[in-house]
């Protein structure tokens, strides 16, 4: 059984185990959204296992229990990924922390269910890069959790906090199914949907569309690509000996560095930065595109660097490069008209 296959990551993931001849069950919050999951549908005819579809909502009680009943895994990838929202109790906490208990409890509940992937974040392991310099790291590792963020305070971080830690806990109370954690930095690559919502697109259509054109952030990222995260998902599922957490990122640059490497490959085709945006400027400005001055003070400028041993050592993930990532990304965007 797998949540969040409507979305940009769990797309992928749904694609791969179709090619492996699984059954899926993938569940969506409205069957009636048929736009919704009907690419899936489509390639399903060309792919060897079989898909179906459930209906189940991370708000409401007890609503995975039909799909979980009988499979023998779940993969938990559902989770509101938006930084512009109204309330973030009801818009990214709830969906976030009650989901996950929510969709573990039917694991639980299922009898058959014997392990569980869930799709968390390096939000969950750190919330401002500052973090790294004030804690006296040199690197991020799977040991470390972020302390920093709250439901003020970067509170998209926050909700992959109390979703990871609420399943760790879940998963310490019983002992049928084995908890594995997959922790991507963020996310860019092909959407097989054009649909989502995910900031990842919303990054991309930024960047293209200009936004960034008179000034990007020194504002610092792990990027990986979304095949290698939906490959790592697959990955954690099927090995026997898979546990813990598993950090994935294949680089980690500034904006303003991805977008330097873009004007290598596409000149001038994009009104890509022109220079980095002055720090001070944008604890002035930063309201304007949804940043706060705390957020600029603790994120921009400021290094980071993420440990990914574990993700190559126990998963065998051998990472895309980043220029292929993009550009099938930027081709995919234009056929879906995304830009
Ligand atoms: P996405 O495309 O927006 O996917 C989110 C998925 O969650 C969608 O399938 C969505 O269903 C589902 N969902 C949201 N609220 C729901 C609810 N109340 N009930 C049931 N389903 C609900 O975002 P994404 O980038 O693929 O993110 C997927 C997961 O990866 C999230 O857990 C996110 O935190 C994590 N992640 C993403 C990145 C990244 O850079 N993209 C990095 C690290 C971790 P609908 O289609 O019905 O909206």
């Amino acid at each position: 059984m797998i949540t969040g296959g409507t979305g940009y990551i769990g797309a992928w993931i749904v694609k791969m185990l179709l090619e492996k001849s699984y059954t899926v069950r993938m569940t969506v919050r409205n069957k009636a959204k048929k736009e919704k999951y009907e690419k899936l549908e489509q390639l399903q005819e060309q792919l060897p296992g079989k898909l179906e579809i459930w209906e189940a909502d991370l708000l409401k009680e007890g609503s995975y229990d039909g799909a979980a009943k009988g499979a023998d895994a779940i993969i938990h990838v559902a989770s509101p990924f938006i930084l512009r929202f109204k309330d973030a109790k009801k818009d990214l906490l709830d969906p976030a922390l009650l989901g996950t208990r929510n969709v573990l409890n039917a694991a639980t509940r299922s009898g058959t269910v014997k392990k569980v992937v869930l799709t968390s974040s390096v939000a969950a392991v750190f919330g401002d890069n500052i973090d790294m310099a004030e804690q006296g790291l040199n690197e991020f590792t799977e040991q470390h959790f972020n302390t920093t963020s709250s439901a003020k305070h970067q509170p998209y971080s926050y909700s992959k906090i109390i979703a990871e830690k609420e399943a760790w806990s879940i998963a310490k109370q019983q002992n049928s199914w084995k908890l594995v954690v997959i922790n991507p930095s963020f996310v860019l690559g092909p959407a097989l949907n054009g649909s989502s919502d995910s900031e990842s697109l919303n990054f991309m259509k930024d960047i293209l569309k200009g936004r960034f054109f008179f000034g990007a952030p020194d504002l610092m990222f792990g990027f990986v690509d979304v095949r290698d995260v939906a490959r790592a998902h697959i990955v954690a599922l099927e090995k026997e000996d898979a546990d813990g957490r598993h950090i994935l990122a294949v680089k980690t640059m500034s904006i303003m560095d991805l977008t330097n490497m873009m004007k290598k490959m596409y000149g001038s085709k994009y009104k890509l930065p022109l220079m980095k945006a002055p720090k001070p400027l944008l604890m002035l400005i930063g309201g304007l595109f949804g940043v706060t001055p705390k957020f600029v003070k603790r994120n921009v400028g400021h290094k980071i660097r993420l440990n990914t041993t574990r993700s190559t050592e126990k998963l065998g993930l051998q990472y895309r490069n980043m220029e292929e990532t993009i550009l099938e990304m930027v081709e995919q965007m234009h056929k879906q008209k995304l830009v």
